[in-house]
């Protein structure tokens, strides 16, 4: 692991200012080995221990796409009960 690598993997973290997931806002960041970014959707991402960039806390934009699919999955199943189209 060079110090090069470690530095541009920090700098990548620090620039972000939306989560890579969903564009939630940041509100808080912090360097060095630690450096750490969250976001208001709570999803926190900084280095681990390899100095390798880790999810530390999850997006859930994924579960929100799954939840709004799976209700729109239940309002297809009762419109057909009601003979819509
Ligand atoms: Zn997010």
């Amino acid at each position: 692991m060079t110090r090069a690598l470690v530095s541009a993997r920090e700098s990548a973290l620090l620039k972000l200012t939306r989560c890579p997931c969903c564009g939630a806002g940041r509100v808080s960041s912090s360097g060095g080995r630690a450096a750490a970014v969250a976001f208001a959707c709570n999803a926190v991402f900084g280095l681990d221990a390899n100095a390798e960039v880790m999810p530390i806390s999850v997006c859930p934009s994924g579960s929100y796409v799954a939840a709004r699919a799976l209700n729109q999955q239940a309002l297809k199943a009762v419109r057909e009960m009601a003979g819509a189209p």
